[in-house]
């Protein structure tokens, strides 16, 4: 009794420290694991992801995806930056690849491992589509949108967590791609909730609009992949981002701010938007 009342205690004292604020929301989060301890499963995980695929190298449009990458990242930074966030990436190493694979999806791991799959880029349609998917996935990351859910599901097991999620085993691979909501074969996805959702909508048109795309392409984009979702094979991606008619409409109705966001940093004018 008195063993398990420590334990709660613990895990209690572990929250209250593990809290830290979302710098894109002003909104306390957990994070059970620190940014030093999960990075390195993460990078190690896509690494693995990469061993495993054809991945697209010297071709444009693999060279787009490292383009648009970067002109996110970079985004993201000068927000950050400008925003009292200094070092927050500090520990993101950015890398942007494009896998031969026909499953429509694109998913970014926590620091900033980014895969996007040839099969989602007739949907996406330009760069500017591109643009909007990576803002998205982006946010996700740099929110730690992941890392909630794993928090979440760990203080409703009772699990006091060390800061140990080291992957030893295809079951522990499977269930850190659940929460992170990476990968095409690896079974259930877990859906993000819609207030994440929500919130990296807000976020990717920010980083998106800042890094001279038009942002209201992201509304269009939504709306294809909803159109896609019809046939024998609906978007991988909307198992993971469930879209509806409002969460399209919120996209539209946040327009105009992610425009004057980018007015601040001088961004005035965006790159045209020419199908592939
Ligand atoms: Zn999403």
């Amino acid at each position: 009794m008195k063993f398990k009342k420590i334990i709660s205690v613990f895990v209690l004292l572990l929250v209250v420290i593990a809290c830290s604020t979302n710098p894109f929301t002003g909104k306390q989060t957990m994070a059970l694991v620190p940014n030093s301890q999960l990075f390195p499963t993460a990078f190690q995980q896509y690494n693995q992801v990469l061993s495993e695929s054809k991945v697209v190298t010297g071709t444009a449009q693999s060279e787009m995806i490292k383009r648009v990458g970067q002109r996110i990242s970079v985004a993201a930074e000068r927000w950050l930056n400008a925003n009292g966030y200094q070092g927050y990436l500090k520990d993101y190493k950015w890398e942007y690849n494009l896998i031969d694979d026909k499953t429509v999806n694109a998913w970014c791991m926590p620091g900033g491992k980014i895969v996007f799959y040839t099969g989602i880029l007739p949907i996406a349609q330009s760069e500017t589509g591109v643009a909007a998917i990576m803002g998205h996935e982006v946010a996700h990351a740099l929110a730690n949108h992941g890392q909630q859910r794993m928090s979440a599901d760990y203080i409703q097991q009772g699990v006091a967590l060390a800061g140990n999620i080291a992957i030893q085993n295809d079951n522990d691979r499977a269930a850190f791609n659940q929460y992170y909501g990476i990968g095409s074969q690896v079974g259930v996805m877990l859906p993000f909730s819609r207030s994440h959702e929500a919130e990296a909508d807000k976020i990717g048109l920010i980083l998106m609009a800042l890094a001279g795309y038009n942002p209201s392409e992201a509304a269009e984009l939504w709306k294809r992949m909803e159109a896609n979702s019809g046939g024998n094979a609906p978007p991988e991606i909307l198992s993971t981002h469930p879209s509806n008619a409002s969460r399209i409409q919120n996209i539209q109705s946040l327009v105009p701010m992610a425009v004057s966001e980018a007015k601040k940093f001088g961004v005035t004018s965006f790159k045209p938007i020419t199908k592939f």
